[in-house]
């Protein structure tokens, strides 16, 4: 019995960890890296293990840190089974789809740039959309939250519901070889708590063994209250200053989650009913579809509502925007609307444009509402750069920055020790979080020290 890592250990991304036992070998999880060039050329690398010796691939979420190399796994071998949640096989379609896509893309702009400067280009996309179909043919049995399944003998795993995103995960593995066996929770990425949409996250049973995220373990997140007025101010004042403001946002959860908070500022007379919101990213308008169809996944009283036929992300004003040449006619928008796109980092996608056209205006805002890792734009603007290079044009940065942290979908330092204190492990594996974040993390956490693993790293169990 062993268990090996290769992702997200002392980083945030590429989550993907590996289990053998029996002769069984279980991934959980096969993320991408993200976060600028060093870590994007990572993906490229090669696994670390065979991809053909991979039995079952679980899928704790459909975030693109924990889904992304999916496609690339199978492009390179695996011809197993792919295990998770039904509203998680959707969102993970829409996931790996768009970055197949943006792979082409980026490929496809090198080419043509090395072609204008006389050379040939070699760059080779990671995997395309038609790959990222394949993946989608693995996606075996569903999983629902509490329903043991058997893997495979000696091998059997629960999926519990970790409130982080729609469909999300923690996933208990139950291991037996010979006269030993062993118990193992992941935790996949854990939700933070009394959001409206899903419901809170379920610590499973005790376990042996644990491997916990860490991704805010070295923080306490202010209350969603305060965050969601401080929303509703900004674009009160926002708008009256004749400004827009942009809110790069990650297209699953957090888009929707804002999409319920901008409609509760018009119920509320806050703000004005027919104020307009651009949903600037054809991924989010799938997700948010997505949503309306998983009832069952989402908080029991928006679950109800929506059963009841109130959509809970219906505004007014909203426009979905999904073709090109209706995102690149929002660069016209003088003032007064609210315009929301990927990418969260503003590492890409639509977003790069509207923050060009907003950023050097004194009378817009930029909302940022979500994590953003080190050397991506989203962080410089965090940290109060007062210019930033955008298209190979420098920008200045006039208009107005709002951090606004209390919508983070991920358990703050005390709902981790909860969470952790819940499961009651014997052993800890501290994973996806930046290093400084773990070693504050690894301070407090009550019992035997945890261990922080290293890329590669395996240890027997
Ligand atoms: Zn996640």
């Amino acid at each position: 019995m062993r268990l090996s890592f290769h992702g997200a250990a002392r980083g945030v991304t590429g989550s993907c960890h590996l289990v053998e036992c029996a002769g069984t070998r279980i991934l959980i999880d096969c993320g991408m890296y993200q976060g600028g060039r060093e870590l994007d050329e990572e993906n490229a690398e090669p696994f670390g293990f065979e991809p053909s010796s991979i039995d079952v691939v679980l899928l704790t979420h459909a975030h693109l840190d924990h889904c992304g190399r999916l496609p690339l796994l199978v492009k390179r071998g695996f011809r197993g089974e792919i295990v998770t949640t039904a509203a998680s096989r959707e969102l993970a379609r829409v996931v790996m789809l768009d970055s197949g896509h943006l792979q082409e893309e980026e490929a496809h702009h090198h080419a043509r740039r090395s072609a204008r400067h006389g050379s040939r280009s070699q760059a080779q996309p990671l995997y395309t959309a038609m790959d990222a179909l394949h993946a989608m043919e693995h996606f075996g049995r569903t999983a629902r939250y509490g329903e043991r399944l058997d893997l495979a003998p000696g091998l059997a795993a629960t999926f519990y519901d970790a409130g982080h995103i729609l469909g999300s995960a923690s996933v208990r593995l139950e291991l037996a070889e010979g006269d030993h066996s062993r118990s193992l929770v992941f935790s996949g990425d854990l939700g933070n708590a009394g959001r409206p949409l899903l419901r809170d996250p379920v610590p499973p049973p005790h376990a042996d063994l644990m491997v916990l995220e860490t991704t805010y373990g070295d923080r306490l997140h202010k209350p969603i209250g305060p965050s969601v007025a401080e929303l509703h101010e900004v674009v009160e004042t926002t708008i009256a200053r004749g400004g827009n403001v942009v809110i790069p946002t990650f297209a699953l959860e957090r888009a929707q989650e804002l999409l319920y908070y901008l409609r509760e500022g018009v119920e509320s007379g806050r703000l004005p009913r027919r104020l307009p919101v651009y949903l600037d990213s054809p991924m989010a308008v799938s997700a948010t579809e997505i949503f309306e169809r998983h009832a069952e996944a989402l908080a029991p009283a928006i679950g109800a509502r929506l059963r009841a036929g109130h959509d809970p992300f219906h505004l007014p004003g909203l426009r979905f925007v999904r073709e090109t040449a209706d995102s690149i006619a929002l660069n016209r928008l003088e003032g007064g609307a609210v315009i929301m796109a990927g990418s969260g980092m503003c590492t890409g996608g639509r977003v790069r444009h509207h923050l060009r056209h907003n950023l050097w205006r004194e009378e817009s805002s930029v909302v940022l509402v979500g994590y953003a890792s080190h050397g991506t734009l989203a962080r410089k603007l965090v940290d109060g750069a007062k210019t930033v290079r955008i298209f190979g044009e420098d920008i200045r940065v006039r208009a107005a920055i709002h951090t606004i942290n209390g919508f983070s979908a991920h358990a703050d330092r005390d709902e981790l020790l909860a969470w952790h204190a819940a499961v009651a492990p014997d052993r800890t594996f501290l994973v996806h979080g930046e290093e400084d974040v773990m070693t504050a993390f690894a301070k407090v956490l009550p019992g035997h020290p945890p261990r922080m693993p290293t890329l590669g790293e395996c240890f027997e169990l």
